[in-house]
């Protein structure tokens, strides 16, 4: 049935199919021809039902009504049994060929078309031998033999076959016109009109029955057409649906990864500018008010290169956690970036509201977690924005957010800030800086100062620290604070560190060639320039161009960078391999013990300006500042203590046996011009201080 039945083929199938499907049907190795032969055989099965009783049953009525042939009555009854028994047997036959299988088809079929032969035969003898008989008069011989033509027509639509209905009319008509012309020829009245009236039936039946097997063949194919067309689109129905189903489940799929954060379970960005745009339109109306909070984690790189990028990932995932758990069912929460996520609170109308919400949120997420079997308190910065007062479109109100909590971030006192327009000024400012950044390192518009700095007992010059200026052609000189934190977060920093690394030591070697006293350069390196894997190869290299000797170039690197990344120590101890010195800048500041670096490869500590400041005023700062030169030595390394404003600062630090110093006592930052000539006044001042303590002495 599934096989398909072209048009061209139907025609094909047409014109045998109406010949002799019955025969050829369950031969042949088309599926096509087995399928139509197979149903015609099915349909002529159930269309023969008990019609073939027809007959009988009108011959039975035709001979109770005529007595006069009652004298005939063995071989007419003889006939008649058979012609009935044959009936019956078609009948039987047809019920089977209802329901065959197209393999059990041909031999009832042929059973059939036996019967079929046979119960015509029969019938169109009785209906001569009556005729030939002439025992009934010339009206009813008529009446009999119209109504024969009249049933036998009828089974025109029982044949289905062309043959079939060949072989019907030569067995029924061919016995009865014989028949007939014998009894025209012994003399019967209207004999020849009869023949002449069958001859004309049979014509008639043979050419009816043609025309009603190909209109039932041609439906019969139609039919197949359709019902093939019909299972073909139900199959069809079935692949749409299918194919249906497959693109809801990508479409609720594509849906959840867009919408949702794969690694947090948290809202994406799309979803949370979605959900930002619902929310204005609604407040817009309801004038309701809500706020945004943008959270930053910090130290998120940290955790990623120290503790891996699983660890990373986990506390994202604790953090969102903690964010879920306090979320509030009108409130949405979402992942902006790699470690930023935004809030939507809604019902705030107050600063305080917002500040009580973001207290709780804070309190939540700095709960300690453990991550790598490392106890850890998550921190975020959070910045936050009210609408409509901080921005009135998705926008203006993100971006509001966003500047809040940079400005929390380059505060480091502060956690957490509420927007205000100053902030967008700020970040206005570092947009310009950056562009003109680039443009002053093409155009050469920075300068280095050098800071000297002197031993402690002697005051003569021990070092020099060279720090960065920007001379700006409108702003005049800016200094470092302004710009190192733009060129870091631009990446800037490399070029521009690279930069000083080359003019310093260009410097010191000039320094050195115009037979200066012999010191040392310290340059100042940010974080992330050492956590380049060519760093190495770079100090390499300038120091190569530049020819100047490792031991007189010292970097400067803040205890945090290498307390937490483990590429900064690898890179520390390769610098060290070298010549290089490395000194430790700010200490103190960033709560790592002077014990926890004894392992690094370090010549130096500084101490951060805080203490010399407050060493004075502050016990507690002396003593720390005491235990930590002490502790220094113990490990190897000498002190430079920073800040150095006044006389008392400079005798106290004598008195806790720090190496060196550096601070306005002494000199502020100067050019490179200035140095050999602060260099040679510290020499002059230490011979007199020798020369007068000689004198005391021998006094
Ligand atoms: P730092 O490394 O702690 O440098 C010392 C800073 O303290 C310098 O400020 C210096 O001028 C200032 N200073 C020196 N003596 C005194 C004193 O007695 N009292 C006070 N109040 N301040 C004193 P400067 O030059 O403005 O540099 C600021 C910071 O900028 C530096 O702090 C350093 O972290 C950074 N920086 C400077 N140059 C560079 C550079 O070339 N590369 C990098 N990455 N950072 C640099
Ligand atoms: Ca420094
Ligand atoms: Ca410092």
């Amino acid at each position: 049935m599934n096989s398909e039945i072209t048009a061209g083929k139907q025609k094909e199938l047409l014109n045998w199919a109406a010949e002799r499907w019955l025969a050829v049907g369950s031969t042949s190795e088309d599926m096509a021809v087995h399928t139509v032969s197979t149903r015609a055989a099915q349909d002529l099965g159930r269309r023969t039902g008990f019609i073939p009783l027809a007959a009988p049953l009108c011959m039975l009525a035709f001979l109770i009504a005529s007595p006069q042939l009652h004298t005939h009555w063995l071989p007419i009854a003889a006939l008649y049994l058979l012609m009935a028994v044959v009936a019956a047997i078609r009948i039987g036959l047809a019920q089977k060929l209802a329901g065959a299988t197209t393999e059990a088809m041909l031999p009832l079929a042929r059973r059939y078309q036996l019967t079929v032969d046979l119960a015509s035969f029969i019938w169109g003898s009785l209906t001569g031998l009556i005729l030939l008989f002439r025992g009934i008069d010339q009206v009813t011989e008529l009446v009999l033999v119209a109504s024969v033509a009249i049933t036998a027509g009828a089974f025109a639509c029982l044949t289905l076959e062309v043959s079939l209905w060949r072989r019907f009319l030569l067995a029924m008509w061919l016995p009865l016109i014989i028949l007939s012309a014998a009894a025209a020829m012994q003399g019967s009245e209207y004999g020849w009109l009869l023949v002449t009236l069958e001859l004309v039936f049979v014509t008639f039946a043979a050419v009816q029955g043609q025309h009603v097997v190909r209109d039932y063949v041609a439906g019969l194919l139609s039919r197949i057409d359709l019902e093939h067309a019909v299972s073909t689109i139900a199959s069809q129905r079935d692949e749409l649906q299918m194919h249906q189903t497959r693109l809801d489940e990508l479409l609720a799929q594509t849906h959840n990864l867009s919408y949702y954060d794969q690694l947090t379970g948290i809202g994406s960005r799309s979803h949370f500018y979605e959900r930002l745009e619902t929310n204005i339109a609604a407040s817009r109306i309801s004038g309701n008010q809500f706020a945004v909070l943008y959270l930053d984690v910090d130290g998120f790189k940290d955790i990623n290169d120290t503790l891996g990028h699983e660890a990373g990932d986990d506390l994202l995932k604790t953090i969102a956690y903690r964010v879920r758990a306090l979320l509030r069912t009108t409130d949405f929460a979402a992942r902006l970036g790699s470690d930023e996520l935004a809030l939507l609170i809604n019902g705030v109308t107050h600063n305080r509201d917002a500040l009580a919400i973001v207290q709780r949120y804070m309190k939540e997420i700095q709960v300690p977690t453990n991550l790598c079997g490392k106890l850890i308190c998550p921190r975020v910065s959070i910045g936050i924005a009210l609408y409509p007062v901080d921005g009135d479109n998705t926008f203006s109100l993100l971006k509001a957010a966003e500047s809040a909590m940079n400005s929390v971030k380059s505060n480091p006192k502060l956690q957490y800030a509420r927007y205000s327009p100053e902030m967008t000024v700020a970040a206005q400012q570092r947009l310009t800086i950056e562009q003109e950044m680039r443009l002053a390192l093409s155009t050469g518009q920075f300068r280095l100062h050098y800071q000297p700095q002197v031993e402690a007992v002697s005051g003569e010059i021990c070092g020099v620290e060279a720090l960065v200026r920007w001379q700006h052609p409108e702003r005049g000189l800016i200094p470092p604070n302004d710009f190192i934190t733009v060129a870091e977060n631009t990446g800037l920093i490399d070029e521009l560190g690279h930069w000083v690394l080359v003019t310093a030591c260009t410097q010191a070697a000039q320094w050195l060639d115009s037979g200066e006293n012999i010191f040392s350069v310290a340059v100042n390196i940010s974080p992330l320039q050492l956590l380049e894997r060519s760093f190495i190869d770079t100090v390499r290299g300038v120091l190569k161009s530049t020819g100047l000797s490792p031991h007189l170039l010292e970097l400067e690197i803040t205890e945090s960078t290498v307390q937490t990344h483990v590429q900064a120590r690898e890179t520390l101890a390769q610098l060290h391999e070298l010549g290089v010195r490395i000194a430790i800048d700010d200490f103190g500041t960033g709560y790592s013990s002077l014990a926890s670096l004894k392992d690094l490869p370090i010549d130096r500590v500084k101490t951060d300006r805080v203490f010399v400041t407050d060493m004075l005023s502050s016990d507690r700062d002396m003593a720390l500042l005491g235990n930590i030169i002490e502790m220094a030595h113990v490990l190897g390394c000498s002190v430079v203590a920073e800040g150095v404003e006044e006389l008392a600062h400079k005798e106290k630090l004598q008195s806790l046996n720090c190496d060196c110093l550096q601070g306005y006592y002494f000199s502020a930052p100067l050019e490179a011009a200035d140095i050999p000539e602060f260099s040679r006044a510290a020499a002059e001042r230490a011979e007199l201080c020798t020369n007068s303590e000689f004198a005391v002495d021998l006094a």
